[in-house]
């Protein structure tokens, strides 16, 4: 079945072809701050599987960032929802902001990461693995 979401004003809707094979929690600084929260979840998904239905995202490069990589985040321009992230290494995957699914009952973490700017309230499932740095 397909996943469907959208951004908070409705201007961008995408769809997933399939259930994403990999979910994770990234506590860097820069998910911080463009969430505006404590960290970002998200879901690995090919790019073939995922289409926009409705708008076209704007793009952000954050290239100051931990691991050095220029960051691609893709937004929406009007009221600002994170939609997705591209990084060079995996050019074939999006990784989809996952609070922006219609239905996010499913989500289900698989590791944390950059657990090193972890906000100190947040406490980690201690079942999930958590990596100082990225992987
Ligand atoms: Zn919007
Ligand atoms: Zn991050």
């Amino acid at each position: 079945m397909a996943i469907t979401g959208q951004c908070l004003c409705g201007d961008l809707k995408y769809e997933i072809a399939n259930e994403p094979a990999m979910t994770g929690v990234c506590h860097c600084k820069n998910c911080q701050r463009q969430a505006g929260s404590a960290f970002s979840t998200l879901a690995g998904v090919p790019k073939e599987d995922f289409t926009f239905t409705a708008g076209e995202p704007t793009l952000y490069a954050d290239s100051d960032t931990n691991s050095g990589n220029t960051v691609e985040r893709y937004f929406c321009g009007r009221c600002g929802s994170p939609i997705y992230s591209a990084i060079p290494g995996q050019p074939d995957t999006y990784f989809l902001k996952t609070g922006t699914m219609d239905d996010t009952s499913s989500f289900q973490p698989m590791f944390n990461v950059w657990c090193d700017t972890k906000q100190n309230w947040v406490k980690l499932d201690e079942g999930v693995p958590a990596m100082a740095k990225q992987s």
